[in-house]
């Protein structure tokens, strides 16, 4: 399965230096979400080029926009959602986790931020792909060969 993260995607885009870049950059340091038509932009791009069976897109959509805009997108390809996998972890260990990553964009005010815009701009999204049948939640917070297991188990022909 190709696997298409926007967050990998948006971090080889801010390392170029370009217009767009250090604006995707300045959102990623603040813990915000770049905004949804650079990151729809980028997965149509992606989606558009083909040549792949099977996709998984990791950290898209976050936003309902983006959740319609893929709708459309796959509306095009006639190539529907199998499944929408909700990996669930509780506030703290979330928190311990990220702080423990020693990624740039993991400081407490960043990942604080990040948390806000999760429940005030994805969260939505439990509801949308909820009322279409496609989610599944998995217990993130065990380890990770449990976590792997039970993703795969969530994904019809995987
Ligand atoms: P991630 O690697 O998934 O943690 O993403 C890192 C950062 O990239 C996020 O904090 C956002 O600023 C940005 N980002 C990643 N995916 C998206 C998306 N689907 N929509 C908007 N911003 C995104």
């Amino acid at each position: 399965m190709v696997h298409l993260a926007t967050g990998d995607l948006l971090r080889a885009a801010a390392s170029d230096e370009t217009e767009l870049g250090r604006e995707a950059k300045r959102h990623m340091d603040a813990g915000e979400l770049v905004p949804d038509h650079v990151v729809i932009g980028m997965i149509d791009r992606r989606l558009s080029e083909g040549a792949s069976d099977a996709f998984l897109l990791d950290g898209f959509p976050r936003s309902v926009p983006q959740a319609e805009a893929l709708d459309q997108m796959l509306d095009r390809l006639a190539a529907p959602l199998d499944v929408v996998i909700a990996i669930e972890v509780g506030r703290d260990e979330l928190i311990a986790r990220l702080l423990g990553r020693g990624r740039s964009d993991d400081t407490p005010e960043t990942v604080e931020n990040r948390l806000r815009v999760y429940v005030d701009q994805t969260e939505p999204l439990f509801d949308y792909y909820r009322e279409r049948s496609l989610l599944r939640a998995v217990d993130g917070e065990r380890g990770i060969d449990e976590v792997y297991g039970s993703v795969r188990a969530a994904v019809p022909h995987a």
